[in-house]
């Protein structure tokens, strides 16, 4: 069965970190209504001070956080000693587990940078493992030509027979970054379980007749396939650009504060104790 759109979000205008500047995705119902996905976050700037001050030092506790970019570059630093490098068109997929104090900062002061970060949650089972890292430079994520006029990168998943190099996640995850042309139409197989979302950062695309615009995020009835169209509606010449993320509910509760999600208020006590005293990470 084709899936249409079951809820539409906005995107808002906010600030995190020391004063970047970011459209956010987050729910009403805190961050149980897209299961297994909790945020996602779009920086999209040319000035260097909507962005310069960066992320510095900040823990994570009880999920992943997903960070691909598509102009500019980050480096990140965590409380192991690991510093990596991402690159425009890289990934980096930090399963925090029990802790991870790091630090996200941009590697420019000028220019263009655009990215994403997702946050995906861990079933109760995983919260507490150790955390690792799966990053991907940018010629690591296959790119396909999408018939009749486009591209798809495929970080985890598979899409077109080709496989995302992001595996062995707790919810199974797909996350691709799609462009498509003007008038063209790709289906998207999807597991018939999962929860399935578009986010437009550029440009229009219609599921079912509805559409969805720059800045929403669509969450998608249950089904296993999505037909998106480009543009259908609109005069625009360029390429619809949207990322289309699918996982597995966890459907476990979520106690979340700040920069950890548990399942319970003693976890978060736990959490914010295990901070403060130096042992969040051991
Ligand atoms: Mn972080």
């Amino acid at each position: 069965m084709n899936r249409s759109i079951a809820t539409l979000f906005d995107s808002r205008a906010t600030s995190d970190g020391d004063g970047v500047k970011i459209r956010r995705i987050s729910t009403p119902r805190d961050m149980q209504t897209l299961d297994p996905f909790l945020l996602l976050d779009e920086i999209a700037s040319d000035e260097a001070a909507d962005y310069i001050g960066g992320f510095p030092s900040h823990p994570h506790r009880g999920f992943e956080t997903v960070t691909y970019m598509r102009k500019g570059a980050f480096t990140h630093k965590d409380h192991m000693g690991n510093e990596g490098h991402l690159k425009a068109g890289g990934v980096q997929w930090m399963t925090a587990g029990k802790g991870v104090i790091h630090s996200e900062m941009p590697e420019q002061n000028e220019g263009s940078l655009h990215g994403f970060q997702i946050w995906v949650n861990l079933p109760a089972k995983d919260k507490m493992q150790t955390a690792r890292y799966q990053g991907f430079e940018p010629n690591e994520i296959p790119e396909i030509a999408i018939e009749g006029g486009g591209i798809a990168r495929i970080i985890a998943g598979s899409l077109l027979g080709k496989e995302g190099p992001v595996i062995n996640v707790a919810t199974a995850p797909s996350y691709f970054d799609i462009s498509l042309e003007t008038g063209n139409t790709i289906d998207i197989p999807t597991t018939e379980q999962h929860n399935s979302l578009i986010y437009l950062y550029k440009g229009r695309v219609t599921v079912e007749g509805q559409e969805v615009t720059k800045g929403q995020l669509a969450q998608l009835t249950p089904g296993n396939q999505v037909t998106i169209s480009a543009n259908t509606f609109t005069t625009d010449t360029e390429a619809a650009e949207f990322l289309f993320l699918s996982g597995e509910p966890i459907n476990e509760p979520i106690a979340h504060y700040g920069p950890f999600v548990m399942n319970t208020r003693e976890e978060i006590d736990q959490a914010l104790s295990d901070y403060r005293s130096g042992t969040l990470c051991d």
